[in-house]
């Protein structure tokens, strides 16, 4: 098989891994791709820097002219912009819903209104186009509340406010003269109340008709700073599976994922691809009668990252993930039906026996905050992190590969997210140790990183 997957960041790097361990492929092509796809497993791995993620023109003539069977799209941008629906006029099997499923990310007022619809649980909100009757409304809320740019916004688009003055300052950066986020994204605001209750990200492989398979459940660290304070990232660290969800609870979780898909489909967007739901645990005072609840905090169209380095390690090598991908693409409403996976109860995803998977983030200086371009600094110690017995993958997302006097260099280039050490054992505590053991043989200038990621779940594991 011929694979070309979409992207440059850490994500992107675990499809990549995860596709050579599960379908050993002929060639997989990585467009842009990033300094560590580059040397993944050079000649079959290869990076096609020229190739942009919104070049739907050039990703088409490319998969013509190279016989890809099947592209895998890691960030939501493509997808909300219609690169699935492009690739399908020419016939070419896309992993990702078209622009119509994918407003389930791209638009958080559309998602919700989705949500009523269906009778899909979700913390109760309001939403707003006009800037004035926000700023009103705001004024009337119980504190906290959070406030939410309705499009992408790169995971940087939510505030939970704690005073009306923080919900004002976030509106007026989403909906006044200068939308921080850009004109589209802050056209509309979600604001909704606050849920309280530990947070567990669920990611089903849909293939337009319904749920074809579900992967381990993951919980990923969104704030920056320890213990889950400062703004949100796009994520500074992640584990799976998480093991302390009651079974009644994991019901649910594929009951919301399977509403979802159905409700798509009866709407006349068959959802193909991945399809993430945040979700939280609400526990006492939310649910009404004390009993813990679901609810949907957002839906993503793509992996998590770096949930995606979490989860795609688990996998046995039993699945032939191309083939799956290429089956939930295909199933459905369009294309080859003989390819349809859709059972009436979505099937677990075969993983290892006893293993968890702990992923360690590093970002940039002034990460998620500082923007523009930043000083390129020398990594220093990815070898040894790689050689760390336990350490499964050490995923690369903003590096790029400098040529210098005294030989090649692995440098940071975005001022975002660096790499991510994924560690790997029959605990959770052991794969952190792993992973913490890696990273503590990376260095560059101003690395920042979270030190206690996973702590708080191990400290309420059985010894
Ligand atoms: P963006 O739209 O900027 O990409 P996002 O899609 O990551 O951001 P959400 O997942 O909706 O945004 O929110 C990010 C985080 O904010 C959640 O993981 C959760 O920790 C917190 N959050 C969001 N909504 C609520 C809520 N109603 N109650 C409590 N916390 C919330």
């Amino acid at each position: 098989r011929k694979v070309l997957v979409i992207g440059s960041g850490g994500r992107e790097f675990a499809l990549t891994q995860a596709l050579l361990r599960l379908s050993s492929p002929e060639a997989i092509y990585v467009a842009p791709g990033n300094a560590g796809t580059q040397q993944l497993s050079p000649p079959v791995v290869v990076n096609v820097p020229e190739l942009k993620p919104n070049d739907f023109k050039g990703i088409t003539d490319f998969a013509q002219k190279h016989g890809i069977e099947i592209v895998v799209v890691g960030p939501e941008d493509p997808l909300t912009n219609g690169l699935q629906d492009f690739l399908r006029e020419s016939n070419i099997p896309c992993f990702g819903p078209s622009a119509a499923a994918a407003r389930l990310e791209g638009s958080k007022a559309w998602a919700k209104a989705f949500m009523n619809r269906h009778q899909i649980p979700t913390a109760r909100h309001a939403t707003f186009s006009d800037l004035t009757a926000a700023l009103e409304y705001v004024e009337h809320q119980t504190l906290p509340m959070v406030v939410k740019a309705s499009g992408l916004a790169g995971g940087k688009g939510v505030t939970i406010a704690h005073s009306r003055e923080d919900a004002r300052k976030a509106l007026e950066a989403i909906m006044g003269t200068t939308p921080v986020f850009g004109p589209a994204a802050g056209a509309e605001v979600v604001i909704e109340e606050y849920l309280v209750g530990d947070e567990v990200s669920a990611i089903a492989f849909c293939d337009g008709d319904s749920v074809a398979a579900c992967l381990p459940f993951a919980r990923d660290y969104k704030r920056l700073e320890e213990h889950d304070s400062g703004p949100n990232t796009g994520g500074m660290g992640s584990f799976a599976p998480v093991t302390d969800l009651t079974t009644d609870i994991a019901a649910s979780i594929q009951n919301i994922l399977v509403t979802t898909v159905k409700g798509m489909r009866e709407e006349g967007h068959p959802y193909h691809g991945v399809l993430y739901g945040g979700l939280i645990i609400t526990k006492g005072g939310a649910a009404e009668d004390g009993r813990e609840e679901v609810k949907v905090l957002e839906f993503n169209c793509r992996f998590g990252d770096p949930e995606a380095q979490s989860i795609l390690p688990l996998l046995s090598d039993k699945v032939d993930l191309a083939k799956l991908m290429l089956q939930c693409a295909q199933g459905g409403r369009f294309g080859d039906t003989t390819g349809r996976l859709a059972a009436s109860t979505p099937r677990d995803l075969t993983t290892k026996n006893n293993t968890f998977a702990a992923t360690v983030i590093a970002a940039s200086e002034g990460y998620p905050t500082a923007t523009g371009s930043i000083k390129p600094h020398i990594i220093h110690g990815l070898p040894l992190a790689c050689r760390v017995p336990g350490v499964c993958s050490v995923a690369q997302a903003g590096t790029a590969r400098l040529v210098l006097a005294n030989g090649a260099r692995v440098v940071t280039v975005s001022g975002g997210r660096v790499l991510g050490v994924t560690g790997e054992a029959t605990t959770l505590r052991l794969a952190l140790l792993h992973a913490y053991h890696g990273l503590s043989e990376i260095r560059f200038q101003g690395m920042r990183c979270r030190t206690d990621i996973g702590a708080q779940a191990v400290r309420s594991q059985p010894v």
